[in-house]
């Protein structure tokens, strides 16, 4: 799996060197605010700038279907639905289909039946708080992924549990935006999500794509990354957070076993791998897991690169990016340990 991962970015790199001289390299760029982040989509080639507009419309259309706070929107619908089944999208049940699939595959630690137990921390409203363990206990009993039911085109949930598609929508918006530009002939692209990079091919000269990992002790960029045709996707604790007034701070991103901000000793994790669904869903799974179960679940699944930041401030990369990986100047005593 890992080899032909860096099959995939050798073998793209030559492809896209000799096609680069027949494509245009002027670039043209789409931003707009979409999912709770600003996106920028750059594309080169003559059908660039209609396809962009395409990929700005689908993304917000997307963001229309599931976001939970719309009121109009798909996944409001499954929420407030009591139990009953709602009809969803094709898009809607292939978002839900996946995240289960993931779900499955890291033992829980993506779960996107939490919905009720972020709102009770505040964070989907910023009104932060520590509920009582109590409160985490009862909320905990209506989650659980094996209790979502997808049949073809719709999705039942029992009453009082409540979805939040957070964890994997960008990346699957980003495989959307990814197919678009691509049916129209757009062979060199770099999409930034709100941080979520997706590539295709290289930059138009032919050379990689080169992506800054931000430092997320300090904001400032850890290393640099070459990739092509590829997603790759950071999950950290630093993008939104709480402290309370004994200094102890909450992520939000949330360990399902108990209900609490992950403490797993991870500052970030970030995952490289082909499709973005695939990238985002694992970047969130593995900051729950930590560094060791994280190490074993890349040796048993397989198909996707990751670079781990511990909160200690060690850096841990798999062996597939080894050579492609270049920690920024800055940190000469930053230790990266290759994980093989
Ligand atoms: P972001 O979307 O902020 O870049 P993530 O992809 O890691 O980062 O998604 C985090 C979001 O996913 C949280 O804001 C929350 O809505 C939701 N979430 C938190 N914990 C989990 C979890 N264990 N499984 C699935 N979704 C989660
Ligand atoms: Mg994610």
């Amino acid at each position: 799996m890992k080899k032909t991962f860096l099959g995939i970015l050798a073998s793209c790199a030559v492809l896209f060197a000799s096609c680069a001289y027949e494509s245009d390299r002027k670039p043209c760029s789409v931003s707009f605010f979409a999912m709770d982040t600003y996106m920028t989509v750059t594309a080169y080639g003559k059908n660039a700038e209609s396809a962009l507009n395409d990929v700005s419309e689908k993304i917000i259309a997307l963001e229309k279907m599931w976001s939970a706070t719309d009121e109009n929107s798909e996944v409001y619908a499954i929420n407030n639905s009591g139990g009953k089944t709602v009809p969803v999208s094709k898009e809607t049940e292939a978002l839900i289909e996946y995240a289960l699939e993931i779900s499955e595959a890291t033992d829980g630690a993506l779960n996107i039946t939490l919905y009720p137990v972020l709102k009770a921390w505040g964070f989907t409203t910023g009104e932060y708080r520590v509920p009582s363990d109590d409160e985490i206990a009862a909320l905990l009993e209506n989650t659980g992924c094996e209790k979502v039911r997808l049949d073809s085109g719709s999705v039942t949930i029992p009453e009082g549990m409540q979805l939040d598609l957070g964890a994997v929508g960008k990346g699957y918006a980003g495989d959307i935006a990814v197919s678009i530009l691509k049916e129209r002939g757009v062979n060199s692209a770099l999409l930034d999500l709100g941080g979520n990079i997706q590539a295709i091919g290289s930059k138009p000269d032919g050379t990689p794509w080169r992506v800054g990992l931000r430092n997320p002790f300090d904001g400032g960029s850890l290393a640099m990354l070459e990739v092509s045709d590829c997603a790759v996707i950071t999950s950290g604790g630093y993008e939104r957070y709480f402290t309370d007034e004994n200094g102890s701070t909450y992520c939000h991103i949330l360990d399902p076993e108990n209900g609490r901000p992950a403490e797993s000793g991870l500052a970030s994790a970030t995952i490289i791998g082909s499709k973005g669904r695939l990238c985002d869903g694992l970047s969130t799974a593995v900051f729950v897991m930590g560094q060791e179960k994280a190490e074993q679940f890349w040796r048993g699944y397989g198909g996707f690169e990751m670079v781990l930041v511990t909160k200690g401030g060690e850096v841990y990369i798999t062996e597939g990016i080894e050579e492609s990986f270049t920690l920024n100047g800055e940190y000469p005593d930053t230790r990266v340990n290759v994980i093989r």
